[in-house]
């Protein structure tokens, strides 16, 4: 029987499974945000999920949901950054307002 913490690595497993398989379909993350778009808006938001690495996608669809102002962020500064964790957290833009929250910081 597996132990407490391999049941937590084989379910995390799991949801990491569920989730990149969720996000590698466009369709299915349009579909998630059918209630939020403006009339002409999923164009756009198409284009954007389609360029950005799969990866991502999960995080902006979370954002353009309204109801996480730190996915916002992460989302806007993973886009500015070209989807480079690294440049993302060793951001040099001090001026920028979302500088104090920009994700990846170590
Ligand atoms: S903090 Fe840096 S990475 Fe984030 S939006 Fe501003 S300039 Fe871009």
């Amino acid at each position: 029987m597996p132990s407490p913490a391999g049941l937590f690595d084989e379910e995390s497993r799991l949801k990491a499974i569920a989730a990149k398989a969720c996000a590698e379909n466009v369709d299915g993350l349009l579909d998630s945000l059918s209630g939020v778009l403006e009339p002409g808006q999923e164009p756009m938001v198409r284009q954007k999920l389609e360029m950005m690495p799969v990866s991502f996608r999960l995080v902006y669809v979370e954002a353009m949901l309204g109801n996480s102002l730190a996915s916002s962020v992460k989302a806007f500064c993973s886009e500015c950054c070209g989807y480079d964790r690294e440049s993302t957290g060793s951001c040099v833009c001090k001026g920028c307002p979302h500088w104090p929250y920009r994700p990846y910081q170590k």
